[in-house]
């Protein structure tokens, strides 16, 4: 098999990577429809309803790229965590701008689609927040259905008005002190399990997974069949940021994680894996996430989701931003006037200025597709993978 088709072109230099990132929401949305077109993608827009920070339209963008209806899909999702979409964004332009120009036809001939959808979150993208319109964050709101929208771990309890203080942010409030105080007494793995798994009462809180399904769900459930449903083998990369060390990839699996782990660790190489050999693991469980889904939904369709994280500051640093973000868009009528500093290093926790991490991302997100998409073509070996249930 010419793996060489599938895999990045050497001349993803660090220029090129740097300008594949996005100024702002419309501009990712016009450069990946553009990119898309060029490539000979199909296209399709699923409008969210709202407007954006400067009066754009919201949509969710879903480029296919091969074979229509094919049995064996690589999807690439970005920016369910909305200011997250634009490192997502830029790695899936990359791709679209770098893949090999026979790379289509070799699609064809092997029965294999690319589905991206781009900006899953257009609203938290557009206005610079990890959540949606309605404070949800969207990796949260995934519920199965025997599962219900309440709930919230007593250690997000404990530490909800230290969380969510009411207010603009102060210049000294003891933030890093307490959580340092927190941590040093629990322990870090303690403090994200006990804060970033997700809560279903405090609509204003961090981590709020909502209590209905959200508009982007809404959307994710009329189409879940036509992205999933319909092919045998599906590989499914869900682009986040965040959570980990400074510019490294890992991969985390919500769900079917015994099943996946030798493949994934094949495939992709062990270092990736997140908790692999002595590393510590970054990911902490976590319900409602889009891929626990989509592996519900998708009956028989050999379905294999991972998350794809990239790291970039310390979880204090990162937490301080998100708590900071929230605290100045509840405390104000119209936060886009105010707090540009707390978007600003938003901003930056999600997706970094740095050149060489934006380089660096970008690389490790095209080996990821060009890995994915050999995985999907690499059907021999497990044509009848065990269902660990
Ligand atoms: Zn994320």
């Amino acid at each position: 098999m010419p793996i060489s088709l599938a895999s990045p072109q050497p001349s993803c230099d660090a220029r090129f990577a740097v300008r594949c990132y996005p100024r702002d929401y419309q501009q990712a949305r016009d450069d990946f429809c553009v990119a898309a077109q060029r490539f000979g993608g199909r296209l399709a827009e699923y409008e969210l309803p709202g407007r954006g920070a400067r009066g754009e339209r919201l949509v969710i963008d879903v480029a296919r790229i091969g074979p229509p209806a094919a049995a064996r899909r690589v999807l690439v999702s970005s920016g369910l965590h909305g200011v997250e979409g634009f490192m997502g964004s830029a790695i899936q332009q990359a791709w679209l701008q770098s893949a090999a120009p026979h790379l289509r036809e070799f699609l064809e001939n092997n029965g294999l689609e690319v589905v991206l959808i781009h900006a899953l979150n257009p609203y938290g993208f557009s206005r610079e927040r990890r959540v949606d319109a309605d404070n949800i964050d969207l990796n949260r709101n995934f519920l199965l259905p025997d599962q219900a929208y309440t709930g919230t771990p007593q250690g997000y309890r404990e530490l909800e008005p230290f969380l969510n203080p009411p207010g603009l942010p102060r210049h000294w409030d003891g933030y890093r002190l307490t959580a340092a105080g927190w941590i040093l007494r629990r322990g870090i793995s303690a403090l994200k399990e006990a804060v970033a798994s997700g809560q279903y009462d405090f609509p204003r809180g961090l981590f709020f997974g909502g209590q209905q399904p959200s508009a982007t769900a809404r959307v994710v459930r009329q189409q879940s069949a036509d992205w999933v449903g319909t092919a045998s083998r599906v590989i499914h990369l869900d682009l986040h940021s965040g959570l980990g060390r400074w510019g490294h990839c890992r991969l985390l699996m919500p769900v079917d994680e015994v099943r996946l782990r030798s493949w994934c660790a094949e495939l992709f190489g062990v270092s990736l894996l997140d908790g692999a050999e002595a590393r510590k693991r970054v990911s902490y469980p976590v319900r409602g996430t889009l891929i626990g889904w989509f592996n519900d939904v998708a009956g028989d369709c050999d379905y294999r989701g991972l998350v794809a994280e990239f790291g970039t500051y310390s979880p204090i640093r990162v937490l301080g931003a998100l708590r900071a973000e929230n605290r100045v868009h509840h405390a104000t009528q119209r936060p886009q006037d105010q707090g540009q500093a707390v978007r600003d290093e938003l901003r930056e926790c999600f997706c970094p200025g740095n050149r060489s991490w934006r380089t660096t991302v970008v690389r490790q997100g095209l080996e990821l597709i060009a890995r994915a998409i050999t995985g999907g073509l690499d059907d021999a070996r497990q044509t009848s993978p065990i269902r660990l249930e």
